[in-house]
């Protein structure tokens, strides 16, 4: 069932952006995040209706990395690693939402893991009217990435990544902002080769071109990467929920895209 939310826009922050990614000790660049969290503070002041996603970085690339609870449980100490895993994205969760409660934003821990079953890597539930009510009352349901219960390997992760498409397909929302810490889609990956050129639309027509380019998960990332990202949102174009990708690592991206001002970046739409 489809539930309509007017105006609804989801907003990624990927854990590349705030999340020190490349570190393997959990660890925020607050600095990023607080202003970040005053961008998204103007736009809710605004008027605009958003549920905020966010990346997990180095609070949950590395321990799954290490203790492989993404492929699933095989002996019990997994389980502590599973709830360890958990535990840690909920302290994200926290310095995340506390910045934006401190701004007036009222940013609401929402822990999909509490609310989903998945069945091989995939959400086969997930329990998403409380999101609808608490958008419709007002609040910033603040969801992000997290190990979860899966009923053929007892655990796999369902990433901000997947929690995005999910929310924007059943709350049928307007649009989808990806903030990550590139500039948008290049021809190829902007931090290997300089050369690589923006591409500004992309479309299910010209994807076949440019797919070659664009890389999947980086050694430490144990979601999709960028790849993913994009096959999963052109879907979503096919019925009209357009995205946006920016760079929330620069100043003022994330606030002009929120509030649908002409920004750099790469817009994926049915045509
Ligand atoms: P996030 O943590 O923001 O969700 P990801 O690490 O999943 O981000 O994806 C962003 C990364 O994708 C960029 O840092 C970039 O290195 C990589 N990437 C690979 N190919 C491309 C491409 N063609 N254009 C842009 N970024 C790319």
């Amino acid at each position: 069932m489809v539930i309509v939310i007017k105006q609804l826009i989801i907003l990624k922050i990927g854990g590349s952006v705030f999340a020190c990614k490349e570190s393997k000790v959990p660890r925020v660049d607050l600095d990023v995040l607080r202003r970040i969290a005053r961008e998204i503070a103007v736009a809710y002041k605004r008027g605009v209706k958003l549920i905020l996603v966010h990346g997990a970085g180095s609070y949950g690339h590395p321990i799954v990395k290490r203790t492989k609870i993404d492929k699933g449980i095989k002996n019990k100490k997994q389980l502590v690693a599973f709830a360890e895993t958990q535990r840690l994205q909920n302290d994200l969760n926290s310095i995340v939402t506390k910045e934006l409660i401190d701004l007036g934003v009222p940013a609401i821990p929402c822990q999909a893991s509490a609310s989903a079953i998945m069945s091989d890597g995939k959400i086969k539930k997930m329990f998403i009217e409380v999101e609808k009510g608490l958008v419709e009352l007002g609040l910033v349901p603040t969801l992000y990435g997290v190990p979860a219960y899966d009923e053929k390997r007892g655990c796999s992760i369902l990433s901000g990544d997947d929690i995005v498409p999910f929310l924007a397909k059943y709350l049928n929302a307007k649009k989808i902002i990806h903030g990550t810490d590139v500039d948008g889609v290049f021809t190829s990956d902007p931090k290997i080769n300089p050369d690589a050129k923006l591409i500004e639309k992309i479309t299910p027509k010209n994807f076949k071109s440019i797919e070659k380019g664009i890389r999947g998960s980086m050694k430490i990332d144990v979601t999709g990467g960028m790849r993913r990202k994009i096959e999963e949102l052109l879907k979503l174009s096919e019925i009209g929920i357009e995205s946006l990708i920016v760079n929330a690592r620069k100043k003022d991206r994330i606030k002009k895209a929120l509030l649908g001002e002409k920004v750099i970046g790469t817009t994926i739409c049915k045509s």
